[in-house]
């Protein structure tokens, strides 16, 4: 007898290609039947089988408050019924900026739109536009979103222009992507000294959270900064995944760097699809209908997704709220390496902020090549004992995790014991 979930992706197989609308969601790399979720509450969430998890994916970020925040569902309540969208200008979008620019200093303007991607394209795109330049600079095992530019793995040697990393991208578009190692400041010096006058923009991921996650390591971002004010380059810094989950001001203010442009989603959306980018008034000057950049959306600034972007943000503005969740995600990883040890079990494990990386691995990986060295199958192993736990981690050992404000220190604790249960039958 096949479960709910089980018949759901069957039938989800035949019209929706691979049966999800994002690849991960396919539980490709741990095998099995990827979860029908019907309905999130706190940390949370249920499938279609009725079983209930603990879940440290937060639908991949945005969920900082936890599932289903009843303030967060009141504001888009009241916003759903005043209209859906209107493609005219809303007062909760001047209301989103100001906020936006009130906490990141680094945003003098900033601009809505409805993804991450979209974000970081027409970041990318204003860069170009600003400098005149063709050339981007982005680092392997960092993901920006899937526009074409960005969809590039380094070429055969260092220095050396990249290529497609997926079907589809134009390989005189990938030629215009350099494509470095995370964390070597040396390369990036040699970059520029090679390339400099043409590069446009650097793009990173400053804390990196799309290949498991990667911690920035002195004088990386420095490094990043420096080079780009010598070369004229514009510095993005992709804070989809970090901005208001690692700290009040995202990576820039836990690490002190100034960018000159930045990328949101995610979190500023609260669940809703809402991205942003913003920075320097003379760089964001330069799109439509100021400046000769083009950039749009039906739907961006939507007022719903903004309601829900909005409430989410203002309820992260209370007292300790950043220091609380850090000390709570913490005291998972802590639980967990402390149960490895006590079995044997290579792992390591970090965090930062409201994020975290697990790692079947002696020590947590400083680059890409390590990060790449740790025991796949472990992962797998793991991953399917604690989901038949009740304990819902990523399904890849490329990604990080999130805890929610909604996590407590009981949920922590049952995730921690289920974990040292699985490292004891090792
Ligand atoms: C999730 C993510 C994106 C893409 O955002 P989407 O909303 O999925 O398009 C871009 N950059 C980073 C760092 C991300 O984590």
């Amino acid at each position: 007898m096949s479960s709910r979930n089980q018949q759901l992706f069957e039938r989800a197989q035949a019209h929706i290609p691979g049966g999800v609308n994002s690849p991960v969601r396919a539980f490709r790399s741990v095998g099995g039947t990827p979860r029908f979720v019907v309905a999130g509450a706190g940390a949370r969430v249920t499938d279609a089988d009725g079983a209930s998890y603990i879940d440290y994916v937060g639908s991949w970020g945005p969920l900082i408050l936890g599932h289903a925040h009843p303030e967060v569902v009141a504001a888009v309540r009241e916003a759903a019924l005043a209209g859906l969208s209107f493609g005219a200008p809303t007062e909760s979008e001047i209301d989103m900026a100001e906020l936006l620019c009130t906490l990141l200093p680094a945003l003098e303007m900033v601009r809505l739109v409805s993804s991450g991607t979209e974000a970081t394209m027409s970041a990318i795109r204003l860069a170009r536009g600003h400098t005149g330049r063709d050339l981007l600079l982005k680092f392997e095992g960092c993901y920006h979103g899937h526009s074409d530019s960005l969809l590039v793995k380094a070429g055969s040697g260092l220095l050396t222009l990249g290529n497609p990393s997926s079907a589809g991208v134009p390989a005189d578009l990938a030629q215009h992507t350099l494509v470095l190692d995370y964390n070597d400041s040396e390369q990036v010096v040699a970059a520029f000294k090679a390339h400099g006058d043409h590069i446009a923009a650097v793009i990173v991921e400053p804390v990196a959270g799309n290949m498991n996650l990667i911690a920035p390591r002195p004088p990386f971002l420095q490094t990043l900064r420096d080079e780009c004010s010598r070369y004229g380059a514009v510095l993005i810094f992709d804070e989809v995944m970090t901005g208001f989950r690692v700290g009040p001001q995202g990576a820039q203010g836990l690490y002190g760097i100034t960018p000159d442009l930045t990328t949101l989603g995610k979190v500023i959306g609260g669940g809703m699809p809402v991205g942003a980018f913003g920075g320097r008034r003379d760089i964001m000057s330069r799109i439509a209908p100021l400046g000769p950049v083009y950039q749009a959306g039906t739907l961006s600034g939507n007022p719903v997704a903004v309601a829900a972007g909005l409430a989410t943000l203002r309820l992260l503005q209370t007292e300790g709220f950043h220091e609380q969740l850090a000390a709570r995600t913490r005291s998972l990883c802590d639980g967990l390496v402390a149960a490895a040890g006590r079995h044997g079990v290579p792992f390591s494990a970090q965090s930062i902020g409201g994020m975290f990386g697990i790692y079947f691995r002696p020590a947590c990986p400083q680059s890409y090549a390590e990060v790449m060295q740790s025991q796949q199958q472990d992962f797998r192993r793991f991953f399917h004992a604690m989901l038949a736990a009740g304990h819902y981690f990523a399904p890849s050992a490329f990604e990080a995790g999130f805890v929610s404000a909604a996590h407590s220190a009981d949920d922590i604790a049952a995730t921690v014991a289920a974990a040292a249960e699985v490292f004891r039958a090792w």
